[in-house]
Order: C-alpha cells, then sequence, then structure tokens
C-alpha cells in the first residue's frame, strides 16, 4: 500500500528535526518586511478558478498547463493557489483597502500549487515569501520592494545572487512589440518546440521565456522590448535605476527577462544565482499597474516579488550558510518511580509556565533509560526525583556539559531553577569555559 506511505510527487515533507530553519527564514522575512512597513496578510490557499484565469492570464504555461483546479462539490471551480499575489489583489479590492492611506504594504508566506515536472529546485508544492505594495505607482516602489529583497538577501549573508531587471512597458506599445515578435518568429518557426509554435498565434511573448535550449537561442536574437516602450515607460525605468543606485544596488539590465504571468506592466526583476543548478531564479518580481482594476477593482498601481523558499534554503544550503540552531530543552526532570513522576507533571508544569521548555518521562523508562534519552536529546541541565528528594523537599540539577551540581528546593522549584540556570551560563561565560551559553538558557524565557 505505497499509496499510503508515500507523498505525493514533487511535495516535501519537512521534519521536526530541521522545521526550526523553515521557521527562522520565514519569521527573519515576515520581520524585514516590517521593517520597510510590509503587514502580513493570510489569503486562502484556494480561489475561483476565474481569478487566476484573469489575472495570471489565459495564455501562460501557469493557466494553461500547471493548476490544481477541480470541482467542489456545490459545482464551483476552485483553483489552489499557483502564486500569492492575485489573491492578494482580489482581497484588495474585497476588503475596500483602496480606501485606506496609500501605499498599502502586503507581505505572506504561502504554500503554492502548480503540475510541473518535478526536479532540483521545482516542486509541485512549494512555498513562497512575497510582498505586494498597492498605490504607489512612483519608481522609486519599484526600486523599495527590490531593496527589501535585497536586505533579505544581505541578512543571511547570500552573496551570489545578482539582480536583473529589465521594462516590459505599457499596454500601450505591447500590440505593436507582438507584432514584431510574430514577424521575427514566424520565419523561425520550424525550429520552435510545439509549445512555442501555438505560443506564436496566441502570445508570442511567452516564448522569450521558454526554457528549451533551442527556443531560447532563437529568442536571443527577437526584437528587444526596451526598444518599443513608450517615453513614459523608459523614463519610469530610468528613474528605477537611480534609485537603485541611490540604495547602492548593483544590476544588471537583461532585456530578455519578461516573466511568465501576464499581468506584469513596466518594471520586471529577477534575483538569479549560480549555486543550485537550473532552476536559477530564486526570486521574480516587478510592477503589475493594470491587475487591480482588471480584476474589477480601482485602477491602482502595484508592485511586488515573491522569493521561492526551496530554492532559497538550496541556495544557503550550497553556499554552507549556517542558521541559528534549535532551542535546546533546557530541563529533563527524570524520576524513579510513578509518585516520583506525577511529582515531575506538577514541577514541569511550574517550568513550563515559566516560559522554560522542559520534559518529563511519558514513556514509563527505567530512570537510567530516561537519563540516556534525555543525552540523545542534548538538553541542558537533568534534576533526578525520588521519595528521598521528595521527602527532603530539594533534589540536585546537574549540568550535563561538565557534570556540575547544584541542590535546589522544590518549593520554588521554577524561580529557583531558573536563577540557577542563569548564574551557571554567567559563570561559564566569566571563566571562558561555556558550557551552557547564556542565550540558550534565556532562549526559552518569556
Ligand atoms: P521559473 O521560471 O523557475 O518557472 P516562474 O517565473 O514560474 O519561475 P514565479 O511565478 O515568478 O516563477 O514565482 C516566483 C518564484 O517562485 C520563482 O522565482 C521561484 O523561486 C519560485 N518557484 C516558481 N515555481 C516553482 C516551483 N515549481 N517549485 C519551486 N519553486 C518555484
Ligand atoms: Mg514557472
Amino acid at each position: 500500500m505505497a499509496i499510503l506511505t508515500k507523498a505525493i510527487r514533487g511535495t516535501q515533507d519537512v521534519l521536526p528535526q530541521s522545521s526550526y530553519k523553515n521557521r527562522f527564514i520565514e519569521q527573519t522575512m515576515l520581520e524585514i518586511g516590517e521593517n520597510f512597513g510590509f503587514k502580513e496578510i493570510r489569503t486562502p490557499v484556494f480561489e475561483h478558478t476565474e481569478l487566476f484565469n484573469r489575472s495570471v492570464g489565459e495564455t501562460t504555461d501557469v493557466v494553461q498547463k500547471e493548476m490544481y483546479t477541480f470541482d467542489d462539490n456545490g459545482g464551483r471551480s476552485v483553483t489552489l493557489k499557483p502564486e500569492g499575489t492575485a489573491g492578494a489583489v482580489r482581497a484588495f479590492i474585497e476588503h475596500g483597502l483602496f480606501n485606506e492611506p496609500m501605499p498599502q504594504k502586503f507581505a505572506y508566506v504561502t504554500p503554492c500549487y502548480r503540475y510541473e515536472k518535478p526536479q532540483a529546485g521545482r516542486l509541485r508544492e512549494f512555498h513562497q515569501f512575497g510582498v505586494e505594495c498597492f498605490g504607489a505607482g512612483d519608481p522609486s516602489a519599484d526600486a523599495e520592494v527590490i531593496a527589501l529583497a535585497k536586505s533579505i538577501f544581505d541578512f543571511f549573508g547570500v552573496d551570489d545572487l545578482t539582480l536583473e531587471i529589465n521594462s516590459i512597458g505599457c499596454q500601450k506599445k505591447k500590440k505593436k512589440y507582438q507584432e514584431a515578435l510574430k514577424e521575427y518568429f514566424k520565419s523561425k518557426r520550424e525550429d520552435l518546440c510545439e509549445t512555442c509554435k501555438g505560443r506564436l498565434a496566441r502570445n508570442p511573448m511567452r516564448i522569450l521565456d521558454c526554457k528549451s535550449p533551442v527556443c531560447s537561442e532563437i529568442a536571443a536574437g527577437a526584437p528587444k522590448i526596451l526598444d518599443y516602450i513608450c517615453d513614459d515607460c523608459r523614463s519610469h525605468f530610468e528613474l528605477v535605476q537611480k534609485y537603485l543606485d541611490a540604495f547602492s544596488i548593483e544590476y544588471t539590465v537583461n532585456p530578455s527577462i519578461v516573466r511568465g504571468l501576464d499581468y506584469y506592466t513596466r518594471t520586471v526583476f529577477e534575483f538569479v544565482t549560480g549555486s543550485i543548478g537550473a532552476q536559477s531564479t530564486v526570486c521574480g518580481g516587478g510592477r503589475y499597474d493594470g491587475l487591480v482594476a482588471e480584476l474589477g477593482g480601482p485602477s491602482v498601481p502595484a508592485c511586488g516579488f515573491a522569493v521561492g523558499l526551496e530554492r532559497f534554503m538550496m541556495l544557503l544550503e550550497a553556499r554552507s550558510i549556517e542558521l541559528p540552531g534549535e532551542n535546546p530543552v533546557d530541563l529533563y526532570i527524570a524520576s524513579m518511580n510513578t509518585e516520583a513522576n506525577i511529582t515531575a507533571a506538577k514541577l514541569a508544569a511550574e517550568v513550563r509556565s515559566e516560559g522554560v521548555p522542559c520534559l518529563f518521562d511519558t514513556v514509563g523508562r527505567s530512570l537510567k533509560a530516561q537519563m540516556k534519552y534525555a543525552n540523545k536529546i542534548g538538553v541542558l541541565f537533568t534534576v533526578v526525583l525520588g521519595t528521598d528528594e521528595i521527602e527532603k523537599g530539594t533534589a540536585k540539577v546537574k549540568c550535563m556539559a561538565d557534570g556540575t551540581e547544584k541542590e535546589i528546593s522544590l518549593e520554588n522549584f521554577a524561580e529557583d531553577f531558573i536563577k540557577m540556570s542563569i548564574n551557571k551560563a554567567v559563570d561559564d561565560f566569566d571563566t571562558g569555559d561555556m558550557n551552557i551559553d547564556l542565550s540558550s538558557v534565556l532562549g526559552g524565557l518569556k
């Protein structure tokens, strides 16, 4: 019955021994976003299919081949979100947030679903950290979201991401450019992949985004969109670059970046790495000035980006970038018999209510096995409770790193334990032993 014990292809479990990394990364990204004024928004994991058809675009790969779409029991077509922007825009319109002071800045961490060919860095369920900034059409807003992405990468010490930017202009000149592309690709039609042959008629710009080597080579010689954008778009793009210079952010203008989703206008950008193989775009984004109106809201300019979190984690690993470790369990209360274990439960509750991670035996193990377990999971301190300790009302707390012991009262257990562990960490710091790191003791405290 492998079907019961095998996750769906293209999905990943995050196991308890490594989930602290995901949590740290997600929290850190949201916090850095807050420094730039982006507040968290949470939207449902599924939406009306029509929302994605309209926003992502009928002719895109995402809508044509990659969406997880199904009819619910009420016969409505719903789709698991393939990206984060559409839901954020829908919520922005639905809740009338365009009436609030602008800009409105949202950040999110979300799972996304795309039926793609699973490979390294390409999954069917993946996760994005994304931001959307509504109501700011100024080029400084484009530069600011890019600066936020860059701050995140800098915080983690990722130094091999290059920023590539381009402008795909507004709707005004798009038609003319599409015609030029059609003209160019028509003579090379026979060499294009089957998908691109179809794209030629429907949306030739999509050919520029094709991953097939032959199509990419042909696309390299295609007319460049920068030669077609209008004067307003050109000066907008020039100002984006001036703001990037002001932020001291390095970039290259790559005229072949068009992005895979239809809603982009003007600025588009990607952060690309050479460290994780073929799926090299870790972050993609840009401006989408027409989308809010397209989905039924007022005309509100917007821009944003999304970081693929699995690709970002691959990058951290490839660059051997360490993340802060898991908080250790501060205390294990071992017991010699059931009566002592009941006291252990009571003491554990007291200690935990002070915010200190604490465990006791729930397996019914022998004392020896309990100590072995405590050692294995790396607890900082242990204490053994038996009939004697309970009668005396005191017990010895042992530091697992250096074996030193200190007697504390059971009456005032939580408070005495906290004082003792902090004193021990401070003493270790003074003597340079560093058996107990103060931050690990304080880490659990409220
Ligand atoms: P690609 O060109 O690699 O297919 P995309 O243009 O489809 O990416 P976006 O829709 O812009 O990607 O999504 C933003 C980011 O989400 C990407 O840069 C990437 O890091 C990540 N991403 C997209 N699709 C996947 C996937 N199937 N698996 C893992 N991460 C993904
Ligand atoms: Mg894609």
